[in-house]
């Protein structure tokens, strides 16, 4: 199913799916993040590597895009994001739109260019506790996650919902308090079994958010390779028996509705 701009309106569109090297870099699962089509403010959030292509697979023109959102500066999320902007403003012929990353996302070695950013209108800098107001929506940063470089999760308030995406993160309390509220709750499950020396979050921290947030719908994503071979759909149904909310694992191209907060049934 390809979308227009009628179609994609309320819908959220999983780009990828893919989670850390293995599985974004070997092209395992799709890493071109999460596009939210919030009326009048069309959003992508975190283009990784090949998030130009897939947006046009699917129908989406990446200069219909008002905001584009890094939530840190790793590859498989910011990848295409200098693409991106220059599709959102023809190469420089329309300074528009709205940037939105981490300070270090554009300080030292910077992930977006300086002669990107010149012809988008805004950059606005993310940091624990922000929230901005981006017409149709706005977005609120609870709090700075533990992932090496600097990441921040995001709370968005669009048509009387919240919707959650905690980014990449280690485990740690005071995500659960973060993400409390939240009609949909998008979690970064990177990892089957928890491991120390990632900071990425495994299924049974997931369930463990998951089932303390209480969400309407969780939606599992950015798999690495241990979570692809446990099979993600088996995992969000396990995670939905113990916690009692319905949890879906997302696979590439998946579209959400949301005023239902039902999968699109696709041909
Ligand atoms: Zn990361």
């Amino acid at each position: 199913m390809k979308l227009n701009k009628e179609t994609l309106k309320d819908k959220l569109v999983f780009l990828g799916t893919a989670g850390a090297r293995y599985s974004a870099f070997g092209f395992l699962r799709q890493a071109g993040g999460i596009y939210f089509g919030f009326e009048n403010s069309f959003t992508h959030l975190d283009p990784g590597p090949g998030a130009f292509v897939h947006s046009h697979r699917k129908g989406i023109e990446p200069y219909w895009t008002e905001v584009v959102l890094l939530s840190h500066r790793h590859l498989d999320h910011c990848a295409d994001a200098n693409h991106i902007l220059e599709s959102m403003t023809l190469g420089g012929k329309s300074k528009r739109g709205t940037l939105l990353c981490p300070e270090d996302a554009i300080s030292q070695d910077p992930v977006v260019l300086e002669f990107v950013r010149k012809n988008v209108k805004e950059t606005l800098i993310i940091k624990e506790g922000a929230e901005f107001n981006l017409g149709s929506f706005s977005v609120r940063f609870p709090v700075k996650n533990v992932h090496g470089v600097e990441t921040y999760g995001a709370l968005f308030s669009y048509k009387g919902l919240t919707l959650s995406y905690t980014s990449d993160t280690k485990f740690f309390e005071k995500l659960i308090e973060a993400y409390k509220g939240s009609d949909l709750l998008i979690v970064n499950t990177t990892l089957f079994k928890k491991n120390p020396l990632i900071d990425h979050l495994s299924a049974e921290e997931a369930k463990v958010i998951i089932g303390e947030v209480k969400p309407k719908l969780a939606l599992l994503t950015h798999f690495g390779r241990g979570m692809l071979s446990a099979k993600p759909w088996e995992v969000a149904l396990s995670i939905e028996k113990l916690t009692g909310v319905k949890t879906i694992a997302a696979y590439d191209n998946m579209v959400l509705d949301l005023n239902t907060l039902e999968v699109v049934k696709q041909r």
